[in-house]
């Protein structure tokens, strides 16, 4: 008799526990760690991932894995274990963390197969008379193959082609005239295979630099993060191309993050081009057949670098030796779904976890990157200048305030810009208009000095509310009546102002009926074959006036484009979002590098209310060093990140007041526990209602946890999350953590 085995299984629910199974005899040779099983629980089956194998029974009445899911997959080792700290660190079950790891998820999947026949004997059949031996139909069959020349064919196109039944082949082939075998289908991504091979510059001496100590790390094999810090066109590609070389040629492997794979297809380009079919291309649009050929072309060593979006942060090499992640600052890499990780932090520990170099990328970097890179725990690698000069475009900025004063115009545009698109119009030349719009909150701005109502206990500034006239801060919670002049300079007529793509649509096509407009942001994107006819349309000069959000500054090269318009700079600047300033700099530094690359010179124009904020004094000035220092002295004094670490904890549910009390029950727990673990570093801010305090019928509440560092804050959470649970309150809410949260609305 065999020996009982007992399967600890991972299931994809938010449940802490794993759960032990029975392996049925027929099952022990295919369920070993790692590999997917589904699995009764109550009446319904779930998916899950095998994490433990014993001979010991944990609890009595178990029951019997139903059958093994992908049964050549399986999750390797070391990603088991990244799955362990991602389920510590982020506050999700060890199931959920795996379930996103997993290349497959926890599917069903495998390899598609596909008959083919061969002809036994091809050269006899071409004698004279050979044919006749056989009735007509497989006479048929025979000729097909003779016609074409060739041995053997899909069983599908031959049947499509000559009409004959499933007998007539199974006849030949019991004659032994053919035969019918299987092989797999290889189903690939649909980037180009065919690119042109490209040879590696001879680096600059800036580059050359930068890459001298990415090479000595990579020759060591040695975990390092590097920040390599240059604008866009400086040469940062050409410097993760020769490093993806410098560690396949050692016999290790590469993955290389961008912010969205879908807008960058030219990234692929550039890498194919270099390496050829060694490179794989992952993003979630993939079907799951696509992955599961992804994962074997991975597994049998023809993969060796993938190109792809966060997920592929998971890519399961056996020699990991590089991740870059390019972009670095983008907020695309944090995942705003259980488990909320950032596939930058991820690429760190994961490198760290296996001795591979990280390299991160950006004109514009994180502050918490640049942090950092500033305290030793990573290293600052920069690229100041571009390598081809082309003439940097002209920047005006325009002051809303005074054109709503002087011009009284209280339009979406200033005459200003108004008139720069009308002249770029009649010279049939393409305009790029930008709105810098995250959210939806309302906020208070005085038109005379520029100032809007910020919480006194957090500076964050406070969100307008129509109904009663009030003003909220959604850090603490503080309220206050909207007042009736200027706090700081007395002036009557306060602007309640928000924002809107719909009006500049509307707007857009009153002012300037014959122009082909076309929107494009993240809500009117779609799918990715929309995305490239839009590509596409733009290209070929069938667009005049190009409007949309975020999208638009990420790595566009439109070289007819004479004019960018920012149609508010500032609007980011009053959410009540203490990395506002960061995004609105990073953000206008980008789009503002959309004009003029094509030989015509080129023009941008910023409509702001704030003329003299820093964001956007610094933006225009191209100069991150000193925007940074700037702000991180802001955010060292009211003690944000990257000094501080934050825990986003917010309660959904369905009714207003059940979910307030829900929150405030906890919030008192976390003072208890607090107190009694003598954690007097981590502060408690709030709850308040979250900035977007209705979402659909739910009512959202938050609470945030403030630290120096992680440790005691994640076990102070931990801690009062168990309690609360073990108290089974009526009324249940939804309870989201985000840690580090880039989100704060
Ligand atoms: P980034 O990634 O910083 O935007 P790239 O690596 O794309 O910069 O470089 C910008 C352009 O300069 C590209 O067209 C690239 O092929 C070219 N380039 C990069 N390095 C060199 C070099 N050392 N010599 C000549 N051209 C280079
Ligand atoms: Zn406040």
């Amino acid at each position: 008799m065999t020996e009982m085995l007992y399967a600890d299984l991972a299931l994809n629910l938010p449940t802490p526990n794993t759960y032990q199974y029975i392996i049925p005899s027929n099952l022990q040779p295919v369920a070993r760690v790692g590999a997917l099983a589904l699995a009764p629980i109550q009446n319904r089956r779930v998916a899950g991932c095998i994490v433990g194998i014993s001979g010991e029974k944990k609890c009595e009445s178990l029951k019997e894995l139903k059958r093994i899911l992908s049964p050549d997959f399986a999750i390797e080792p070391e990603l088991i274990e990244l799955s362990r700290w991602m389920s510590r660190y982020y506050f999700c079950s060890l199931g959920e963390a795996l379930a996103c790891v997993s290349f497959l998820g926890f599917n069903d999947c495998r390899q598609r197969m596909e008959k083919w026949v061969r002809v036994k004997d091809l050269a006899s059949l071409k004698r004279p008379d050979a044919l006749d031996a056989f009735p007509t139909r497989q006479a048929d069959v025979l000729r097909f193959f003779l016609q074409r020349n060739t041995d053997f064919e899909k069983l599908g196109i031959l049947r499509g082609e000559t009409g004959v039944s499933p007998s007539t082949i199974r006849a030949l082939a019991k004659k032994g005239a053919i035969e019918i075998f299987q092989s797999t289908v290889e189903r690939g991504d649909e980037y180009p295979h065919d690119v042109p091979a490209t040879i590696p510059f001879e680096l600059n001496e800036q580059q050359s630099a930068a890459f001298a100590a990415i090479h000595a790390a990579i020759s060591e094999s040695r975990y390092k993060t590097f920040l390599l810090n240059g604008v866009t066109g400086s040469g940062k590609t050409e410097i993760y191309l020769q490093s993806l070389d410098e560690v396949l040629r050692r016999g290790g492997q590469g993955i290389v993050l961008v912010p969205e794979i879908a807008l960058t297809p030219q990234t692929v380009e550039r890498f194919r081009g270099r390496f050829g079919d060694r490179i794989g291309v992952y993003h979630s649009q993939l079907t799951l057949g696509q992955k599961y050929d992804m994962w074997r072309g991975i597994v049998a060593g023809k993969i060796q670098c993938l190109v792809g979006a966060r997920s592929a942060v998971f890519a399961p090499f056996p020699r990991l030796g590089l991740i870059v992640v390019d972009e670095e600052h983008e907020t695309t890499y944090k995942q705003n779904d259980t488990p909320r990780y950032h596939a930058r932090d991820v690429a760190v520990v994961r490198g760290m976890r296996t001795g591979a170099v990280v390299i991160l990328g950006s004109a514009t970097p994180a502050l918490e990157s640049w942090h950092n890179a500033h305290i030793g725990k990573f290293t600052l690698l920069t690229l100041p200048e571009r390598i081809r000069q082309a003439p940097l475009p002209s920047v005006t900025l325009v002051d809303l305030g005074e054109e709503l004063i002087k011009n009284k115009n209280a339009g979406i545009f200033s005459l200003r810009l108004m008139t720069a698109i009308e002249k770029r119009l009649e010279a049939g030349e393409q305009v790029i208009l930008f709105l810098n719009r995250r959210g939806f909150a309302n906020f208070i701005l005085c038109p005379a000095c520029h100032k809007s109502i910020s919480c006194e206990h957090c500076s964050i500034t406070m969100t307008y509310h129509k109904v009663g006239e009030r003003l909220v801060c959604h850090y603490c919670g503080e309220q206050k009546a909207v007042p009736s002049v200027c706090p700081q300079c007395g002036h009557e007529n306060l602007l309640r102002l928000g924002v809107g793509t719909q009006r500049l649509e509307e707007e857009l096509a009153e002012k300037f009926p014959a122009a082909r407009i076309l929107r494009m942001d993240a809500d009117s994107l779609g799918s990715r074959k929309s995305f490239l006819e839009k590509w596409r349309a733009i290209t070929k000069g069938e667009v005049d006036i190009l409007f949309g959000t975020q999208i638009l500054a990420k790595g566009f090269d439109l070289a007819p484009v004479t004019l960018v318009g920012v149609i508010s700079a500032d609007h980011a600047l009053f959410l009540p979002d203490f990395r506002s300033s960061e995004r609105t700099f990073s953000i206008l530094t980008q789009v503002a590098g959309r004009a003029g690359r094509g030989d015509k010179p080129g023009e941008v124009i910023i409509q702001t209310y704030l003329p003299r904020h820093y964001s956007i004094v610094d933006a225009l000035a191209q100069d991150y060093a000193v925007f940074a220092k700037r702000e991180l002295a802001i955010r060292r004094a009211i003690r944000f990140p990257p000094y501080f670490r934050l825990i986003s904890v917010l309660f959904q549910g369905k009714k207003g007041g059940g979910v307030s009390e829900h929150i405030n029950r906890f919030g008192n727990l976390l003072h208890i526990f607090g107190n009694q673990m003598r954690l007097t570093g981590v502060s408690i801010l709030g709850p308040a209602p979250s900035p977007i305090e209705k979402l659909g019928d739910h009512y959202r509440y938050r609470l945030l946890l403030r630290s120096e560092g992680m440790g005691d804050m994640q076990r102070l959470l931990r801690a009062a999350l168990e309690k609360y649970h073990s108290l089974k309150l009526k009324g249940a809410c939804r309870i989201i953590i985000d840690v580090d949260p880039q989100d704060m609305l």
